[in-house]
This record gives structure tokens, C-alpha cells and sequence, in this order.
């Protein structure tokens, strides 16, 4: 349990991105103050937030500004300093703690975590510099995948390792830094849960959702999973609880899986609100951002109960010029903008979320133009 801490105290956020803004959204409403520490002027989450602090979030003495003015710290992305953000807890609370980031930013350290909890990953083996490769090949077979242990997101820093004409490309990755080499899973489909803990240590699980992804970035989210079988889905329930339990988790968690045909896979966590629960906003009860404020302050948060299926899907680059076009002849969609200044591709610069008992129509009601 820790002390609750309620409005009009300040939460600084580090990072002002979409993330930061739904938080900051969540916790406006609730009557708390909302800083954020962002280098872009005018950032997304800024737009929301009482006060931005201007600066790159390396910038230590910036941090240190917004522990500062702040009674409770989070970060909307992993790759926060985190010698910065121990000194920080000097000013202000971080419940979330740094051991949670430290160890879901190191794959190899997240995988063998999640191992020694019982929960099942795809075999890995660590591969520390490129003369590691060839006998880290042999323990994990082929087809796998070579990835750094740190850095990398949306496929980034990722080489396929299928025959011995990729293990010089494998080598190079390995040569620049540490990396995991992972088994190939043969998934049939990629799903995600979100999982928090109260202010009084109770955890909550939100519901398994169904990823679709393109170019390794996801595309669409289905809530919940269709056709889920009720066993799979308690294992996963099951899963998440004992991640959080073991983990004295505060704030919002997100764990991406694969199904296979045999099974469930974890293959990441990330520690804060995930775009694959971005439909919870109007899907259920309390979302996933009044979810990760309510914990990070120590308050209870009731069962989560979705209200009724949703589906969501990013508006990336391009797509967000074309959806704001289609807007008015769509009274259905819950359209967000993020409020980016600059339309880049395969940048996530909005979310659609449609809710309805078909599923089948709530796909197509949240495709643009041109797609099918
Ligand atoms: P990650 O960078 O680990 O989040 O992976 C990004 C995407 O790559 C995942 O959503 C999967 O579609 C694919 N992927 C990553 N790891 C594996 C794996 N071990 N087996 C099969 N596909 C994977």
C-alpha cells in the first residue's frame, strides 16, 4: 500500500507523446495537475498538461526541474535515463520504481525474468558479441530472429536468421552491441493483455485483445479477442497476475503474446500504456490511462469490465489526412488526433475506435478509402 496521493497534487510525466497526452487527459479529468518534460515545443501531451519543461529528456538538470515541481513521476516510454530517474525519486515519488525499466528494456533480462516466473517464452539464447552467433544458432535452431537486447521497437533492430546466408548480417548486429537470438514462433495470432496492480496491491486484468499488425508496426486491434477459448484466456489472466505479483507492479503493464497451436508465448512487456489498449478509452469501465493514474497514486481501481467489443486502428502517416477527409461521414468513429506537428510516414499520429456487437462490421467501419 502506498499513501494515496490525490488532486490537486502534480503528476510529471517524462515523455509527450501520445501516451503522455491520453495520460494526461485521464488525470485532468480526475483534477490533478499535469506536468510533462518533452524536447518537441507544444508536444502532444503538453497540449493537455498545465506545464511542459522544453527539454531533451537526457537533460538531467531538466528532470531533475520536473521532479521538482511534481508530487508523483511516470514516463510514457522506456528509454527514460535511469541514473536521472533514481536522483529524481529524490524529489518526487516514483511508484513504478526503475527495477521495472531496467528490466523491460533488456529483452535478455525481460525473457529470462519471464522464464523464471514459469511463464512461457520462445527459446532464446543470449548472444553478448558477434562471435556468439554461430553456437547461439545451434542452441535455438532455425528459423529465429537476432535482436539487440536493448534500443530496438517496431522491428527495428531485428535480423531474420533463416540459413547460413544470414549469419553474416547477424554477425553485424551482434558486432555493434549485445543481442537475443529468439526461435521463430509459427504464432497463429498476436495478442496483448494489459494488467495493473490498486493502491491496495489487488491486481487487474484488462481484457485479451487480438493484434494485427503491418510492416511490424500495429495496424489494428481487436476487443476482445474473438473467439478466444475460455481456458487460453485464463491462463493468460493467470499470466498477467503472475507477472504483476512478482513484479510490485504500479502503473499499467502491457504483455504481448503470441498464440500458437499448441499455446500462449509472452513475447514482450512494456511498462505503461500500450497502443493495443487504446480502445479501452471507450470500451470499458476505466481505461487503461485512468487505470495507470489511479495506481501510480495509490487508489483502488474496481474490476475491469468491458462495456462492449471495440475495434481500434492507428492512423498512420497518411492515414490521418485521409480520415480527418472521411470524419463527417463517419458518426461512428471515436477519432483521435495526437495533435503532431509533422505528418510522417508510418508515424502514429491517431487512433480510430469503433464500438458494436459485430465485429465484422467494426473492421470495415475503420477502414479508409482505397483499403479492404
Ligand atoms: P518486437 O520488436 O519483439 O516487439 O517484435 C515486433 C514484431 O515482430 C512482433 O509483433 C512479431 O510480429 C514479430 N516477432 C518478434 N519476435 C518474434 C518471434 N520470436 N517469433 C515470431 N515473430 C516475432
Amino acid at each position: 500500500m502506498i499513501k494515496p496521493i490525490v488532486p490537486p497534487a502534480t503528476i510529471g510525466i517524462v515523455g509527450g507523446g501520445q501516451l503522455g497526452r491520453m495520460l494526461a487527459q485521464s488525470a485532468k479529468q480526475m483534477g490533478y495537475t499535469v506536468g510533462v518534460l518533452d524536447p518537441t515545443p507544444d508536444a502532444p501531451a503538453a497540449q493537455v498538461a498545465d506545464f511542459q519543461i522544453q527539454s531533451d529528456y537526457a537533460d538531467m538538470d531538466a528532470l531533475l526541474a520536473l521532479a521538482k515541481r511534481s508530487d508523483v513521476l511516470t514516463y510514457e516510454f522506456e528509454n527514460v535515463d535511469l541514473a536521472a530517474l533514481k536522483h529524481a525519486q529524490t524529489y518526487a515519488a516514483l511508484p513504478q520504481g526503475t527495477h521495472l525499466l531496467a528490466l523491460t528494456r533488456d529483452r535478455l533480462a525481460e525473457k529470462t525474468f519471464l522464464r523464471e516466473q514459469g511463464v512461457p517464452t520462445a527459446n532464446f539464447a543470449a548472444v553478448p558479441e558477434a562471435g556468439a552467433v554461430v553456437t547461439a544458432i545451434h542452441t535455438v535452431g532455425v528459423p529465429a530472429i537476432l535482436k539487440t537486447t536493448t534500443g530496438g521497437y517496431d522491428g527495428h533492430g531485428q535480423v531474420d536468421v533463416n540459413t547460413s546466408a544470414d549469419v553474416a548480417a547477424a554477425q553485424a548486429l551482434a558486432a555493434k552491441g549485445p543481442c537475443i537470438l529468439e526461435e521463430r514462433v509459427a504464432f497463429a495470432r498476436e495478442l496483448s493483455v494489459m494488467v495493473t496492480r490498486d493502491g491496495h496491491d489487488v491486481v487487474r486484468v484488462f481484457p485479451v485483445v487480438e493484434n494485427r499488425h503491418q510492416d511490424h508496426i500495429l495496424h489494428t486491434t481487436i476487443a476482445p479477442a474473438p473467439d478466444l477459448p475460455a481456458h487460453v484466456r485464463q491462463q493468460i489472466t493467470q499470466l498477467a497476475t503472475t507477472i504483476a505479483t512478482a513484479l510490485n507492479l504500479r502503473g499499467v503493464l502491457g504483455i504481448e503474446m503470441f498464440a500458437t497451436a499448441t499455446g500462449i508465448v509472452v513475447n514482450e512487456l512494456a511498462p505503461r500504456p500500450h497502443n493495443s489498449g487504446h480502445y479501452s478509452i471507450e470500451a470499458c469501465n476505466f481505461s487503461q490511462f485512468d487505470a495507470h493514474i489511479l495506481s501510480i497514486c495509490g487508489l483502488p481501481i474496481p474490476p475491469i469490465q468491458q462495456l462492449t467489443p471495440a475495434v481500434m486502428r492507428n492512423l498512420l502517416g497518411a492515414d490521418l489526412t485521409a480520415a480527418r477527409a472521411a470524419w463527417p461521414q463517419h458518426p461512428e468513429w471515436h477519432f483521435h488526433d495526437y495533435g503532431k506537428a509533422e505528418i510522417r510516414p508510418q508515424r502514429k499520429l491517431g487512433h480510430l475506435t469503433v464500438c458494436g456487437a459485430a465485429v465484422e462490421t467494426l473492421l470495415h467501419q475503420v477502414q479508409l478509402e482505397g483499403e479492404n
